[in-house]
């Protein structure tokens, strides 16, 4: 569903991603871990190109979005991505939100946008929320709103990145929950996270990244049982 080939990154004189090479499956859960600035965000924002990379190929579900008059909008379309700091707009309901881009960017009509938002509203617990607005609404419902406004693009790739790190523990749960809940059904996931228990439960690998390359990967099984190297080892050392 996603390869990235001989990937290269740099921001000026900064090389950032060095040479990254990935495959992931259709239906695929997987999850990036690694220390803050080794790339994560940058690997997983060139997923749908909101990164461009300096080098290297990037391939969503056949089509090879780095070549030249890509269609990357519509690409796009089949790849939502859920930011660490939600990103809903402030001035649009919650409703509002999930009906946005279905209608203008996917040109479907507005009631049918809404009859499919308020059903993914009501899976992630938030259907009475739909004409608040987003300052009204904590953090872990914050977040699960942006959840659903992704999953209202009916995408096949979900992209999250570091979806929990801004939350209040106590939020964190339930975002988690409607995580694992997605996790069950074949969208192909690729989670950039610290929650090692959601690590375990649903990821299918779980891929290490330091210093902009992939040092090791495996089922979470041997991955967190038998880490080979080093570094692999001090980082799951300090956040487990
Ligand atoms: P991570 O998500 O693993 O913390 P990032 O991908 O965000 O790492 O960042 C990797 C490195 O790239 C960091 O040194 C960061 O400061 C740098 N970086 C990220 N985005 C930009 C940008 N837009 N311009 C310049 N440097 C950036
Ligand atoms: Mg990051």
């Amino acid at each position: 569903m996603i390869e990235l080939e001989g990937l290269h990154k740099h921001f000026g004189s900064l090389h950032v991603l060095k040479g990254i090479d990935l495959k992931v499956g259709s239906g695929e859960k997987l999850v990036v871990i690694g220390p803050s600035g080794s790339g994560k965000s940058t690997l997983i924002r060139c997923m749908n190109l909101l990164e461009k990379p300096s080098s290297g190929k990037v391939t969503v579900d056949g089509v090879e979005i780095t070549a030249h008059k890509a269609p990357i909008a519509k690409i796009r379309q089949s790849v939502a991505m859920v930011f660490q700091q939600f990103n809903l707009y402030p001035h649009k309901t919650v409703l509002e939100n999930l009906t946005l881009a279905p209608t203008l960017i996917k040109k479907i009509p507005k009631d049918e946008a809404e009859e499919s938002g308020l059903a993914f509203l009501d899976r992630v617990g938030l259907k009475q929320k739909a004409d608040a607005y987003p300052s009204q609404l904590s953090g872990g419902q914050q977040q699960r709103v942006a959840i659903a406004r992704a999953l209202n693009m009916r995408p096949k790739i979900m992209l999250f990145d570091e979806p929990t790190s801004a939350l209040d523990p106590e939020m964190i749960q339930e975002v988690l929950d409607v995580m694992v809940d997605l996790a069950h059904e074949g969208i192909t996931m690729v989670v950039v996270t610290h929650e090692m228990g959601f690590a375990r439960q649903v990821a299918d690998r779980v891929v290490f990244m330091d210093d902009g390359q992939i040092l090791e990967q495996g089922t979470p099984e041997h991955f967190f049982a038998n880490p080979t190297h080093e570094r692999t080892k001090q980082f799951l050392s300090r956040i487990i």
